[in-house]
């Protein structure tokens, strides 16, 4: 029965016949969603094959981890990374800056993004290896765009059929679930009928949906009523709801975590599957159109939004609206430009350096191009209140320019767990692994116990830390000693061995749901 030997029962007397192809000797183990313990993880192949106090083990290779935290690898369950995962350079798949965090599985296909074909891209792991194990999202926006284009409008019956059709066939391949991005054009036009017609697909099937809400702050409905949708679309497709990066954006929603956090216990309270995930960062990543162009003004694309700034008629209502998208995110200030002229400045400065106002500067610069911003909108105290929920796991939203792709996890332990003691460890690593692997149904994923595929972290907890910046965002996290995907070693002693030991994680519907 040694498969099933508890972490804590100590070792059984029949574990000296065992041999491993590595043990982890004398950390402190943190298995994920259970109490730490000192001890040791044996590994053979791809599994974990023990763990416990003192285990008597001969193994090929010992991992001295005193004074280390053993952990299982982390999971990130919203990111922008399916470029790196298909590149074309081999270096860039291992996604070195998740496994120098001790990330081992990240999701892609978020925010309405994620592809149709979802086959292919799970099958591309086999073609280009990749360094840690991916799930895929396919996406409402995909779906939408593709049987009713970009425009505004409702789907006709035919049409929702069509939609349902291509989720099916998409879990059919392996998706997750379903991500939306409703904030989004052209998911924006969507009703919630329409998407919940789509999640009860996705759900019928075990598939999970993702969302960015409507609105994260008070663009259109307000955050409140858009947490409210969100809840609307697990009672009425029976889906399991997960809220991605939940925050509460801008000045005029800031404080407004308390509320939102009742609304989603009440709704937990009654049954219903609902969690989330966070980054831990008050700014969040954009462009300068999207953070301060009103989305009436950009209907159309980038030609007729210029061509508005042109038109007199225009200017007074859009000059307006662009001074209270800034008001909104916390003033001049807060916009901080990361790429292109006026790269590392906030646009104050940029204000300030040409004698005029912030909005005529902003103009300025959107008539030549559209520079990725990072936007200073949240409040600690909403970012803490979310944190501390155990239904809120870690998700890095990783995406160029902004630090969270190099120090999302690190962070949240060095400045949240460490420094500010919002959480325990215990809840630190819970929400970066067995939380996500349990929610998301990855079998044998987010725990160290005996038959679970070896996705280990083994990191200092004196040293784990990100040292990527808004100013200086790609330099990637310090602390992780040794990461190990698959059984295979992909950190070695705090460097990236090259080894490239992810796995493409398929979704598998239920008997007889794609006959
Ligand atoms: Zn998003």
């Amino acid at each position: 029965m040694l498969a099933t030997g508890c972490a804590t029962s100590g070792p059984s007397e029949r574990l000296g016949t065992l041999s491993a192809d590595l043990l982890i000797r004398g950390g402190t183990v943190y298995p994920g969603g259970a109490e730490p313990f000192g001890g040791d993880v044996a590994i053979s192949d791809d599994r974990i094959i023990a763990v416990g106090p003192s285990l008597q083990i001969a193994a090929k290779r010992v991992i001295d981890a005193s004074g280390m935290i053993i952990a299982p690898g982390f999971i990130d369950p919203h990111t922008h990374m399916q470029p790196w995962l298909t590149s074309a350079e081999a270096h860039t798949r291992v996604l070195e800056p998740f496994l120098l965090q001790g990330v081992t599985t990240a999701f892609i296909g978020n925010d309405g993004g994620g592809p149709i074909e979802v086959g292919a891209l799970l099958d591309s792991a086999s073609a280009r290896p990749v360094g840690v194990n991916y799930a895929v999202f396919t996406g409402f926006g995909t779906i939408r765009s593709k049987v009713i284009g970009n425009a505004r409008q409702t789907p006709t019956d035919g049409e929702l059929a069509k939609e349902q059709a291509l989720v099916h066939k998409a879990m059919c391949e392996g998706a997750i679930g379903i991500s939306t991005g409703l904030f989004y054009a052209p998911q924006s036009f969507s009703k919630t009928d329409e998407v919940i017609a789509l999640a009860a697909v996705a759900g019928a099937m075990g598939g999970i949906y993702d969302t960015h809400l409507r609105d994260e702050s008070n663009y259109n409905i307000g955050l409140s009523a858009a947490v409210d949708e969100a809840i609307r679309i697990a009672r009425e497709s029976g889906i399991a709801v997960h809220i991605s990066h939940i925050k509460a954006l801008g000045v005029d929603v800031q404080g407004s975590a308390p509320e939102i956090v009742g609304k989603i216990e009440a709704a937990r309270a009654e049954g219903l599957a609902i969690t989330a995930s966070q980054y831990p960062w008050s700014a969040s990543g954009t462009s300068l159109v999207a953070s301060l162009v009103p989305l009436w003004a950009q209907d159309g694309g980038r030609i007729a939004m210029v061509e508005r700034f042109d038109d007199a008629q225009q200017t007074e209502r859009l000059r307006a609206g662009i001074a209270d998208n800034l008001r909104r995110r916390g003033g001049a200030g807060a916009l901080l430009i990361v790429e292109g002229d006026w790269s590392g400045q906030r646009l104050r400065e940029v204000a300030e350096a040409l004698s005029t106002d912030p909005v005529t500067v902003a103009v300025t610069i959107i008539r030549r191009a559209d520079p990725a911003v990072i936007s200073f909108n949240m409040d600690e105290a909403d970012i803490a209140a979310f944190m501390r929920q155990p239904w809120v796991m870690t998700g890095s939203d990783a995406s160029p320019k902004h630090p969270r792709t190099y120090g999302s996890f690190a962070r949240k332990y060095d400045l949240y767990t460490r420094q500010e003691r919002i959480l325990s460890l215990q809840q630190f690593i819970d929400s970066s692994s067995a939380t996500t692997a349990d929610f998301f149904h990855l079998e044998g994923r987010g725990h160290l116990r005996p038959g679970a595929f070896a996705d280990v972290v083994i990191f200092n907890p004196e040293a784990y830390s990100s040292l990527a910046t808004y100013q200086n965002p790609d330099v990637p996290a310090t602390g992780v000693r040794t990461v190990i995907v698959n059984g295979r070693i992909a950190v070695d002693d705090g460097k990236v061995t090259g080894l490239a030991a992810g796995r493409a994680l398929r979704h598998q519907p239920p008997a007889g749901s794609c006959d």
